[in-house]
């Protein structure tokens, strides 16, 4: 993660932006990639088949592409990414967001 995407998670944090789990956005709510989405407009919101609010990330690739996501990476709170599986920093990021309920600073800080 380089320092652009530090610092628009440190700007998120202090603007108050609401942190939500398991989703890119809802409502006002990001997750840290839904954060992330959005700055580089990636970030996409629509309905499903029966009418729930949904969201996603159009591209991927983009987003680590521009916020220099290393290709592997591990939390440093439980070693996801190390033996289990092989982790992406964008997949790490999504883990530390809503495993470990980590905030925008401590992701920003920490990863
Ligand atoms: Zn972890």
């Amino acid at each position: 993660m380089n320092e652009i995407a530090r610092g628009i998670l440190v700007a998120a944090a202090l603007q108050g932006v609401p942190q939500i789990y398991g989703q890119a956005a809802r409502g006002r709510g990001r997750c840290a990639l839904g954060v992330l989405a959005e700055a580089c407009n990636e970030l996409r919101t629509g309905e499903d088949v029966i009418g729930n609010k949904t969201s996603w990330i159009e591209d991927h690739q983009w987003m680590a592409h521009r916020f220099d996501f290393a290709a592997r990476a591990t939390c440093i709170y439980c070693c996801y990414g190390l033996f289990n599986v092989l982790a992406s920093e964008e997949d790490v990021i999504a883990h530390m967001n809503d495993d470990h309920k980590c905030d925008f600073l401590e992701i920003a800080r920490k990863l």
